[in-house]
């Protein structure tokens, strides 16, 4: 079973498809929707759709971080893009030039505005996440907040700036180190709502740690056969810190 995203505007549902209702970061199927379904790709054969829920989810809807979690993997797949992309369209409901309603486009994934013309492609905001090495340690942080996990640094990409140079930059800001030898190693869609995240090794460079106390409650090096609680196995960031 694959889930394979992609957009055909000339689809609806019929009989073999799935009908994703989303809310609340919370999907569900089988439930009454309003609107018309977006389809947002195929599992298998089988033609998928995102759509709102008319009177909300059942109270045995499941979370999408507990379906990222746990799987089938291709639904959870669906499930993130389909989500993604109902929220894109929940916030670009009026047009960002002059604020007339916006309309879904006949031909492509695009909403598009009938007065100016100005054509909105589904919002995703790349971000980098990098796991710094020092010789057999890790670098890893806690958010301040209520986070639990320790994990590896991660920020937004900047516009006009390279991931590389974003990853140069975010660890130098919220640590105060330099690090060098970049290496690419994957990405992970994140919908939460509409992240992209780029995963880099990155080598510690030089630098003292000195935490940006409104981003890290506390950041320190661990040695990977002594690792605090970590993120979960289906997060990039647990990947990045395990080296798999
Ligand atoms: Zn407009």
């Amino acid at each position: 079973m694959a889930f394979r995203p992609g957009h055909d505007p000339s689809l609806r549902p019929g009989p073999s498809s799935r009908v994703l209702a989303v809310a609340d970061s919370k999907v569900a199927e089988g439930v009454a929707v309003g609107g018309e379904p977006l389809h947002v790709g195929w599992i298998d054969d089988a033609p998928v759709f995102a759509a709102r829920p008319t009177d909300g989810l059942p109270e045995d809807a499941r979370g999408l971080r507990a379906v990222l979690a746990e799987g089938p993997e291709d639904f959870a797949l669906a499930a993130g893009r389909a989500a993604q992309l109902l929220d894109w369209e929940t916030t670009h409901a009026f047009c960002g030039r002059c604020g007339t309603a916006s309309e879904r486009s006949s031909a492509e994934l695009t909403r598009v505005c009938p007065n100016c013309g100005l054509v909105t492609y589904p919002r995703i905001s790349p971000a980098v996440i990098m796991a710094v090495r020092r010789g057999d340690e890790v670098l890893l942080a806690r958010r301040a907040g209520l986070s639990l996990f320790w994990s590896v640094l991660a920020g937004f990409v900047d516009p006009g700036e390279s991931l590389e140079q974003a990853v140069v930059r975010e660890v130098e800001e919220e640590v105060g180190l330099q690090v060098d030898a970049l290496e690419y190693v994957g990405s992970q869609p994140w919908p939460f709502p509409s992240q992209l995240m780029i995963g880099f090794r990155a080598r510690y460079a030089g630098g003292e740690l000195r935490i940006d106390e409104t981003e890290l409650a506390e950041a320190g090096w661990f040695r990977l056969d002594a690792l605090p609680e970590i993120p979960p196995p289906y997060t990039i960031a647990n990947r990045l810190i395990l080296g798999r």
